[in-house]
């Protein structure tokens, strides 16, 4: 059976409604709103025990600059704010594992607006201070007028299989030792994802990889990136690591790395990332 990759998260984004600041105030006032709290370093806030999102009730006037609107859910409207308080708090790693669709597209929203705000105040043009708009979707130059939208970096990550149906597994140079995952790494200015995949694997393994097929993507806001997944076959398996990027990498067969798996010769991605997903579908026979 094909693996199912779509999420079913109930967040409306409510575009193009969020234009309207003045519908978005009202939204503010509502009993029945969420405030979500996100500190400096992006982790957010968790209930006690951290298996849940913390919410409070909005209250106080309504800041266009710091109250952002993620959308409704339910019909209930649903705000995240940069804080400066003490909170218990949580990485979107650790805590987006414990959550629904509904809750995890909530968190990964908060993330990538409050990571776009704390880097983007001034504008990439004339260097004037810009403003946000759209509860928290833009921003907008306050002297030359330029509005600019969330920015997200594409990056692709593939599942090289060889004819044997082989998974290669690789570790980043920066990694811990047994950590592996598949190889991965950004786009660049011109490039189309298919060539990114093809230039990656080539650069990172030396191997050359065909039918290069997408999978499913993912937005990843550590701090900005969209990861798009990808599987492609490399004929001839003989790789070559670079030593730089890649230190280590190695073909398993599925109960091999079964084995090594449960020996903690190797250690996967977390679950909440694309790379688990992917390789967790080769294991089970179904990419
Ligand atoms: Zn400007």
């Amino acid at each position: 059976m094909p693996v199912e990759w779509w999420t079913s998260s109930r967040l409306d984004r409510v575009e193009p409604g969020r234009a309207d600041e003045s519908w978005i105030a009202a939204l503010w006032t509502r009993p029945d709103g969420h405030l979500l709290r996100v500190d400096a370093e992006g982790d957010l806030a968790v209930a006690p025990g951290g298996d849940a999102l913390e919410f409070v009730r909005p209250e106080g006037r309504f800041d266009t600059q710091r109250h952002l609107l993620l959308g409704l859910v339910d019909g209930e409207p649903y705000f995240v704010e940069s804080s400066d308080l003490d909170l218990p708090a949580m990485s979107l790693k650790v805590v987006g594992t414990r959550l629904d669709d509904t809750m995890r597209d909530i968190a990964t929203t908060a993330v990538a607006l409050h990571n776009w705000h704390a880097a983007a105040p001034y504008c990439g043009v004339c260097g004037g201070y810009s403003e946000v708009r759209a509860g928290g979707h833009s921003r907008r130059c306050t002297r030359c007028g330029r509005e600019r939208f969330p920015r997200t970096d594409p990056a692709m990550i593939v599942a090289v299989t060889d004819r044997a149906d082989r998974l290669l597994l690789a570790r980043p140079s920066v990694w811990v030792p047994r950590r592996m995952s598949l190889i991965a790494g950004f786009v660049e200015a011109g490039e189309c994802l298919e060539q990114a995949v093809a230039r990656e694997v080539s650069e990172e393994v030396g191997l050359h990889v065909r039918d290069v097929r997408y999978l499913s993507s993912q937005s990843w806001p550590f701090p900005r990136s969209l990861m798009v997944g990808f599987h492609a076959v490399a004929d001839d398996p003989g790789f070559a690591v670079d030593g730089v990027e890649v230190e280590a990498a190695g073909w398993f067969s599925r109960a091999e790395l079964d084995a090594a798996v449960t020996t903690g010769e190797v250690s996967l991605p977390g679950s909440l990332s694309i790379a688990y997903r992917i390789i967790t579908a080769w294991r089970e026979n179904r990419l």
